[in-house]
């Protein structure tokens, strides 16, 4: 539901509020600025007059970053818009990843009319038993807007949280819980914890960060969780790391043809973000963004 109250129009604003098939249309093609949410302008022909790109979201994988400097284009995200969302996610991840919550549904299901649901529940049960989740290590990669909001929530759900940001803003030192650990050494998250989340940008020096190599440090049966972006995970390794339960379960947001229906995976069709309370902050926030550049 969007509901900015636009008194001073912009001109001429292209809106897309597409997903990833977006196409270039008449409507985009003398637009002074854009505003799209996961529409990929990679291979779109931009508009010759374009001043601005809003992206009503984090990542900026979508916009050809390059080109847009070349051009003088400024490109505007909504940093932190989104992160209580992807919060919640990644919270529910680490819970579906402890207990076999989804096998129990799916069993309970699977006896629709059965009077003796009741007494069977009790013989099944034992097959969707679990661990919790307090007292357990996570280790979190990137102390950035979602990874804060992470660490605080899973020391109040007793976890002992340990964080590495090697850029960690002034903000976010302020905001992390004292009692988080902060680690210079990336390894000993990689040596040291249960549950490993990342919560990074996608570059050129993450990409793959979560490689054999990593993964061999790792405990066995370590739970990792990313929310983040899928390339962020050397895939090949993923998979043998998977195949030997090494990795008890991976948890992720993005749906990766070689990962998928390997054991041991969940994954979700990148929901972090789909609440109706993160689209309201990211398109409040790259509205106004916008709004204030092209009126200043
Ligand atoms: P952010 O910019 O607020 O935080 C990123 C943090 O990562 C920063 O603190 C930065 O210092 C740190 N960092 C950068 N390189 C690092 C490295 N090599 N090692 C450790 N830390 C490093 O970003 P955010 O809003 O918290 O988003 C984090 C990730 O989540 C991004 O990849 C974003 O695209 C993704 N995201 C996904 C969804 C979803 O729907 N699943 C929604 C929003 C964001």
């Amino acid at each position: 539901m969007f509901k900015y109250n636009c008194q001073n129009p912009i001109s001429k604003v292209g809106i897309s509020k597409l997903g990833p098939d977006y196409e270039a249309t008449d409507q985009m093609e003398d637009a002074e600025v854009l505003l799209i949410r996961s529409a990929n302008l990679h291979d779109v022909s931009l508009p010759e007059n374009l001043a601005c790109i809003a992206r009503a979201g984090a990542g900026v994988n979508n916009i050809p970053l390059e080109l847009c400097a070349e051009h003088g284009i400024v490109v505007f995200n909504t940093p932190g818009a989104n992160a209580n969302g992807v919060k919640e996610l990644v919270l529910a991840g680490m819970l579906l990843a402890s207990r076999d919550i989804m096998g129990g549904i799916e069993w309970v299901k699977s006896q629709k009319g059965n009077p003796d649901v009741n007494a069977q529940a009790e013989k099944q049960k034992k097959k969707f038993a679990g661990c919790e989740i307090n007292g357990k290590k996570l280790g979190i990669i990137g102390l950035g807007a979602i990874g804060q909001l992470v660490a605080n929530a899973a020391t109040h759900l007793g976890m002992d949280v340990y964080g590495y940001d090697p850029y960690l803003s002034v903000d976010a030192a302020w905001n992390l819980s004292r009692s988080i650990h902060h680690i210079q050494d990336l390894d000993e998250i990689y040596r040291e914890c249960d549950y490993i989340t990342v919560h990074v940008p996608l570059t050129d020096s993450t990409r793959n960060m979560i490689d054999s190599r990593a993964l061999e440090l790792m405990k066995d049966e370590v739970v990792i969780l990313n929310f983040s972006r899928d390339l962020l995970v050397d895939e090949k390794a993923l998979v043998q790391a998977l195949r030997s339960h090494k990795v008890k379960k991976y948890v992720t947001d993005f749906a990766n043809p070689t990962v998928a229906g390997e054991p041991g995976i969940l994954v979700t069709p990148h929901l972090g973000a789909s609440t109706e309370e993160s689209e309201d902050n990211c398109a409040v926030m790259a509205v106004k963004e916008m709004r204030d550049y092209m009126e200043n």
